[in-house]
């Protein structure tokens, strides 16, 4: 685990009709990008979910429960899925990692080509009950924003404003990245999310807030007045939790035949982790070792 310097704020606007969570994730999305090499436009996308998935991780009240956020498009990014939990982690990964587009004709990187516009999104809440919660939408524009604001609208029945960008440098490092969710309480006059959707209408991008150094106080300042409270401030970092005895579990599954044949051609076996990018390794021993674990269990 490296350490990190994101947060995310918790406050309440509007007389406390609004409740607004803001996030940099700059550190978590760079995390992500370096180990999984993702390319811009994927760093993008992937960026994007995982900030949102950051801030729905954030509302979850025991640290044993997660949210995971799928979001599985018709483009060649294929899936972007994203795992955040109650205790301030978040991973994810997407299955295409190097993909290149033309800019958009505003110079933005094509999030919405890369990842398609026909599709699901998908949110799963595990809160530690029988059955997880399950929601799902069809993609509207592949821009992951608008796909989510749909969601919170058609699947939560909450009007929600979203704002996610990632920034990338021009060495494909993660300049800035970070999210903000604008979600009304039941029974909110119209006149107040009106008022809400106008000032937000009026802001620059996150990005653009972040790059002129806004801090994030500052920018929950400009979408709900002077009237904030803050009700909470988290940390966020990237981390798995993968192990080498998971994977061991998952290489049992392959059976018998699977893993003699690997422990034959290829006297060993290495698994990479697809959240982390992590590599374990399994020599001859350790696989001839879950090969009788089978046996013994059969
Ligand atoms: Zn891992």
């Amino acid at each position: 685990m490296t350490s990190s310097k994101d947060r995310i704020i918790t406050a309440l606007g509007f007389e406390g009709q609004v409740v607004a969570y803001i996030a940099d994730t700059h550190d978590l999305v760079e995390e992500m990008r370096r180990r999984h090499d993702t390319w811009p436009v994927v760093t993008a996308a992937l960026g994007r979910t995982a900030t949102l998935g950051a801030i729905l991780g954030s509302t979850l009240k025991h640290e044993k429960h997660q949210v995971t956020l799928q979001v599985q498009g018709d483009g060649p990014i294929g899936r972007i899925l994203v795992v955040a939990t109650g205790s301030q982690t978040v991973r994810g990964y997407a299955d295409e990692p190097h993909i290149m587009l033309d800019l958009k004709q505003n110079g933005k990187l094509d999030v919405s080509r890369a990842v398609g516009t026909e599709g699901s999104v998908t949110v799963i809440k595990d809160l530690g009950l029988r059955e997880p919660y399950r929601g799902s939408v069809p993609i509207v524009s592949g821009e992951i924003g608008e796909d989510f604001t749909y969601y919170f609208a058609v699947s939560e029945q909450t009007p929600s404003a979203v704002s996610v960008g990632v920034l990338v440098d021009r060495d494909y490092s993660v300049k800035r990245a970070g999210g903000l969710l604008l979600q009304v309480l039941p029974q909110t006059p119209t006149e107040v999310i009106d008022a809400m959707e106008k000032r937000l209408a009026a802001l620059p991008s996150m990005t653009t807030m972040l790059e002129d150094g806004a801090r994030l106080e500052d920018i929950l300042t400009l979408v709900l007045g002077d009237d904030v409270q803050i009700v909470n401030e988290q940390s966020v970092m990237f981390a798995c939790t993968c192990s080498k005895e998971r994977l061991a579990g998952i290489l049992q599954t392959l059976g018998h035949e699977e893993l003699t044949a690997m422990r034959e051609e290829q006297n060993g076996a290495e698994l990479v982790c697809h959240f982390c990018g992590e590599k374990y390794q399994f020599d001859a021993f350790e696989l001839q070792a879950l090969i009788d674990h089978i046996h013994t269990n059969n």
